[in-house]
């Protein structure tokens, strides 16, 4: 029996989660549920100057909030920790020292602008910019001058003249061109790791069977593998996704509306319609279905059905699944999803009577697409919010719009029963008396009892408000 497979998510804390990354989460997150695996989550935070501990918490919450659950890492237990890359520094520089034994590394002490200088210089002479190799070949007297002088030093990796090839589950066969490549950094000069060296030694130690990520990455798999072969591990099976697009094809970034998870959460999309938007993205499930629980993805996850081509972000699309989240989500539980989007919009939840607010949610629920929406949909029945709008004005100055709002008014005053009772009598007797129908009798009646001239069906909203709450409204709105 083939052993269960390790994937991992390994974020750097250097922002916000961005949807494209919560997307490589998921896709391990599954394939690990699949295969009855486990699903790691590594902090890699070994860049001091743009790593920040705010966003390492912002992190664990969007990866909690979408219910993507780790087996091993940060809060939970698990033998191959730590899982953060800061806390693993004395694993890098005993392997530093491996590759430095082996002759596979040299010190060097270029500074920035020195490299920058060659990048430039190269870029002129139309060749692939690179590292050449200065300070490859450089004596033992050389390298004391270097450092008498008070150079700091970094480590590059020996890159030999190679063709480096992997198979890629989504891609087929990768060749790369060690040519085109430069010697590269594995220890920077503040003695921090390079990304490329602690990743491979991490997976390594981790077990890790599958290395699940973006397309962003296939160049330094191609590094990666030589790093795998100099230390003699064997590496694992590679898997690169496509990315995430904006509609017209450019990266989906932040200029252009929202792009974190976060955001996402602060909008009210809900945890269930983010993951399954995301699980659809450029990827197909068996039957064509596009509302999927999470069980039913992780039963039809099949990395080799991802597509290779970028995956447009729609976020319309996403609206429409979030609606249908919404209108699903049993009404109790939306309510306690809703109450902190109440409390923004200026509703104090505590002091509305929690059954009368079950009633709303129950009636108004199939209307939003967000829940930051809540508060102008909810605002006709609190009388506090009872505003009268330009559109429900214009109906109401029609003299026989006017006429219609009386003649139920004046009947509603005398009806006797319960709400839903007193309303269709209401209706009944205007109908009869005024010979309105259709628009001419509801319109009038909506715009007064709202003070607009949408919203959900009238006879609900009315059962809701009660005879006393529109008798008052109907005065306003016609006085
Ligand atoms: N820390 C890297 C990133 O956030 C991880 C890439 C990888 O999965 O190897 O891009």
């Amino acid at each position: 029996m083939a052993p269960k497979p390790r994937v991992r998510f390994a974020p750097s804390p250097t922002g916000e989660l961005h949807v494209g990354n919560a997307r490589t989460a998921l896709f391990n997150w599954m394939f690990a549920r699949h295969h009855g695996g486990s699903f790691i989550l590594r902090i890699e935070d070994t860049d001091e100057s743009r790593s920040a501990l705010s966003y390492q918490v912002n992190l664990l919450n969007d990866l909690s909030w979408l219910g993507l659950d780790w087996d091993e890492g940060p809060q939970k237990n698990g033998s191959y920790g730590p899982y953060k890359q800061s806390e693993r520094l004395n694993i890098y520089k005993e392997h530093l020292q491996k590759l430095i034994n082996a002759d596979l590394v040299y010190p060097c002490y270029c500074t920035e602008e020195e490299l920058e200088e060659e990048r430039q210089a190269l870029i002129l002479s139309k060749r692939m910019p690179r590292y050449m190799g200065k300070c490859r070949n450089l004596t033992a007297d050389e390298r004391k001058q270097r450092e008498n002088e008070g150079r700091k030093h970094s480590f590059r990796f020996k890159v030999q003249p190679q063709v480096i090839e992997f198979e890629d589950l989504i891609r087929g066969a990768m060749k790369f061109e060690g040519e085109a490549i430069g010697d590269f950094i594995i220890v920077r000069s503040n003695g921090m790791p390079a990304y490329n060296f602690a990743v491979v030694i991490d997976d390594h130690l981790m077990g890790i069977t599958h290395v699940i990520r973006g397309e962003d990455h296939l160049s330094n798999t191609a590094l990666q593998m030589m790093l795998y072969k100099a230390f003699g591990f064997a590496s694992p099976t590679f898997v690169h996704h496509s990315l995430i697009l904006r509609k017209d094809r450019a990266k989906l970034s932040k200029r252009h509306g929202s792009v974190s998870v976060g955001e996402f959460r602060k909008q009210g999309i809900l945890p269930e319609a983010l993951i399954n938007y995301l699980g659809l993205l450029g990827s197909s499930f068996t039957d064509g279905r596009e509302v999927l629980s999470r069980e039913e993805m992780i039963a039809g996850f099949a990395l080799e059905r991802a597509s290779k081509s970028g995956a447009i972000f729609d976020e319309e699309k996403l609206h429409w699944l979030n609606a249908i989240y919404i209108r699903n989500c049993k009404t109790e539980n939306l309510v306690e999803r809703l109450k902190p989007f109440l409390e923004q919009a200026g509703y104090k939840t505590d002091a509305i009577d929690a059954k009368w607010l079950n009633e709303i949610i129950e009636l108004v629920k199939t209307e939003l697409t967000t829940l930051a929406e809540i508060g102008s949909h909810i605002d006709i029945f609190f009388d506090d919010k009872y505003e009268i709008t330009a559109e429900a004005k214009q109906i109401l100055e029609k003299e026989s719009a006017a006429q219609v709002v009386k003649v139920f008014g004046e009947y509603l005053k005398t009806a006797a029963g319960n709400p839903r009772e007193n309303y269709l009598a209401a209706i009944k007797y205007t109908k009869e008396e005024k010979g309105a129908k259709g628009k001419d009798l509801f319109m009038p009646i909506r715009a007064a009892l709202t003070g607009k001239v949408h919203g959900p069906e009238l006879d609900k909203v009315f059962a809701i408000l009660g005879k006393g709450a529109a008798l008052k409204r109907l005065r306003l709105a016609t006085s």
